[in-house]
This record gives C-alpha cells, structure tokens and sequence, in this order.
C-alpha cells in the first residue's frame, strides 16, 4: 500500500512539473513516506528524517513532507516538534489532500498524471481498489491509522486499470487490506475481477492481501474459470493455534483456513500460496508455535513473512510478548527454517510444469505462480508465453519456450 501511495505522490509531484531523482543532492523535495506497523519501521522512518536535516540545511527552498501511517499516528505536532525543518505532515487517512497540501509549498499542479510504476516492473501497475480496514485483529494500528473500509467504486477502478494499460502495463495489482471484501451494491471482488480482466491489454491480474474470511463459492468458480488471475495467492494466516488466533481475533480457526487452502486448490490445483506469521503474540505458549510448525507442513506455502510480534499504541492489544527476545529470536528462527524446507520443495515441484509467464525482458519474465523465469528464447516483453520449465537456480526458474 505504501509503494502504491508513493507512486500518487510521485505523480502529483510529476504533474507539477518535478522528475524522479535518486540522488538526494539533486533533488529539490523529498517525500518520507512513513510505516508504523512494527516499532521498528517507524523508528527507521524518523531516523530517516533526523538525517535529512543537513540536506534541508544545505540549500535554500528545499521541501521536506512527511505521508503515511506514522505521519497519522504522530501527527503534525509531535513530528514538526521533533524536526522542525519538516513543510508538511499528510497522514494516511489525509492522502487525497496531498495535492492542496503541495499546493501551498510548490508551484500549483499543471494536469493530471497517471503514476509511474517506481517499484515493480514497467509491466505491473498497483491499483487501490479500497482504503482502510474494518477488522479488528489486535495487534494491527491499521484501522486506527487508516480508518475504517472505504471501497472504491467499480468505474473509478477501471478508469485507473485503462490508464495504466495506455501507460504500458499488462499487470495489474488489486491492493487493498482486506482486497477480496471490495464490494459495490450487487457487484463483488469476482466481478470486479472479470470486469477487470476484459479490459483489452490486461493480460495479468494479481490482488493483495485477501482476507480468509471474505472467499465465497462464487469467488471459487470465477477463479477457476478466469485464466487471467494469477495463480499464486499471499494469504495471510498469523498462527497455526485456534487459541491464539482467537485471541487475534482473525475470524477463522486453523483447520478453517487450511480448509479454505484446500478449496483454492481445488479450483486450480496449480496454486501457489504465500503468507504471513507472526512470532511470541502475548500468551503464545511452546505448544501454540508447535502448531504454527504444524500448520507450515500443512499448507505448503512457496514462501512467507514472518516477523516477531511488536505491541503498537493504538492497536487493541498492546501487552509486551510473555516470552523473553531471545526465545521470540529462537522461534523466528525455527519458522524461518520450516518455510524455507516447504518452500524449497513447492519450488523444485515446478520442474516439468507448464507456466504462463509474462515476459518482462528479452529472456525473463514471471509466472502466474509468481515466480521469476528465465527463457531459453528471445521474446517479445509484455507478451504472455508458455513454458516447459526444466530447471531452477537460486529463485529462478529456467524453462524451454513452447511454440
Ligand atoms: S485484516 Fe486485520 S491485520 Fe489486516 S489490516 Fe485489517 S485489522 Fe489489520
């Protein structure tokens, strides 16, 4: 979600008459986009602006704004008491206001632009489809610093999908926090998603994060029968303890969520999921993580983010781990080494396999299962082709290009 509001402040900067600069000497405006979903994140972002006080200092005119969650969080007053060289303070919620907010710093914008891909490949495109979170899990400040679900409507979302095609995209990346929830009056995610794969040029549909709860039967059918969403799902779970997931309050239990896993499965058994952990959640006991272990083995995930749990103000639960920084280290550790086990053999599983790859070079490009490949041919970028894959190397696939 951050790469994709970085983007929209990019254009808003673009529309303004500024270009992209990666070196700080040259540039005029520097925008920190801030995260505070661990401790950790928001520290690193205000060291980052602790830094850039000899940049500002350095010459006369140069601007300095600060967007995101930990803008939201910590607000205009503490952060311009704590670096008092900052312009302006655009939290998370406030993001629609950056343009009046440049408005006031900068010459007034010229037209619209439509954001650049900065992150991805020029081939994918990030489109928000919702802002925002309704759910309570407790250890998430996202609702508190994002507000509540606010969907965008079906048109808006395809205006912004044919935009990025003229601007050369064939991928397309839904975003949202629950993204699979969106909904407008009758219309739901699997609508939205065939609407959005008939856009001519459109080849490739990805969508993060989907919730477990928000899959339906109809999101099933639309899924097997649409070729053009991708074939790898990052679902996150958080742990493989009912007990603890309750606590989260996620709304599933364990064998609900690998039950879901199942039902994908079934719709396409090519699927390739991904998800994310977290480690030493208040109350997690030895034999809650044996569980998560378990749930690992279970779900054969192709990857996963794991992170030791950071108590957040503003997220319902607050309470510091039970278990000491070392033991919390140890279990990372531990998980670490399972999904690197299961991940490897989900990975050396793709070897005689047909993927559709979308390719984004001469001789590399990334499959439906979302993994990077690379082709024994010359092809055309931005064409999708079939490949028999008869290799790996490292994180890559190697495969012969089918006629
Ligand atoms: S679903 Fe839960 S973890 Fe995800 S943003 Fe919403 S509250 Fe946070």
């Amino acid at each position: 979600m951050n790469e994709a509001d970085s983007e929209l402040a990019a254009a808003d900067f673009a529309a303004r008459g500024y270009e992209l600069t990666d070196d700080l000497k040259k540039a005029d405006a520097v925008v920190v986009n801030t995260c505070t979903v661990r401790q950790q994140a928001e520290n690193r972002a205000l060291s980052q602006l602790g830094r850039l006080e000899g940049w500002k200092a350095a010459r006369e005119g140069r601007k300095l704004f600060v967007i995101g969650c930990a803008a939201e969080r910590l607000g205009f007053g503490t952060l311009r008491h704590k670096f008092p060289f900052i312009d302006g303070v655009i939290g998370a919620k406030a993001l629609d206001g950056l343009s009046e907010e440049l408005d006031k710093h900068l010459p007034p914008a010229a037209g619209e632009t439509t954001p650049s891909n900065i992150f991805n490949s020029p081939l994918s495109a990030y489109v928000t489809v919702m802002r925002g979170c309704s759910l309570k899990c407790t250890y998430c400040i996202v609702p508190s610093v994002r507000g509540p679900a606010a969907f965008l409507p079906e048109e808006e979302v395809l205006q912004q999908v044919r935009r990025r095609v003229e601007a050369g995209a064939r991928e397309i990346v839904l975003l949202g926090q629950t993204v699979n929830a969106w909904r407008e009056g009758e219309r739901r995610f699997e609508d939205l998603l065939d609407s959005i794969s008939s856009v001519p040029g459109v080849l490739r549909l990805r969508f993060m994060s989907p919730h477990p709860i928000y899959f339906t039967p109809a999101w099933l059918r639309a899924y097997a029968e649409n070729p053009a969403v991708a074939r790898h799902i990052h679902l996150p779970v958080q742990s493989g303890s009912d007990r603890i997931l309750k606590s989260m309050r996620r709304g599933y239990t364990a064998a609900e969520y690998l039950g879901t896993l199942e039902k994908i499965r079934k719709a396409d058994p090519d699927t390739v999921f991904s998800t994310d952990f977290i480690v030493g959640y208040p109350g997690e006991t030895k034999e809650d993580f044996e569980k998560t272990l378990e749930l690992v083995r279970r779900g054969r995930f192709g990857f996963a983010f794991c992170f030791k749990y950071s108590p957040r103000p503003g997220a319902p639960a607050k309470d510091a781990p039970d278990i000491t920084d070392a033991e919390m280290r140890a279990r990372l550790a531990r998980l670490l080494e399972e999904v690197k086990k299961t991940g490897g053999g989900i990975f050396a599983e793709r070897i005689g396999r047909i993927e559709e790859v979308l390719v984004e070079s001469a001789r590399r490009g990334k499959s439906s299962s979302n993994f990077n490949c690379r082709l024994d041919r010359e092809c055309a970028p931005g064409s999708l082709v079939r490949v028999e894959v008869t290799g790996t190397a490292k994180t890559e696939l190697s495969g012969k290009v089918l006629p």
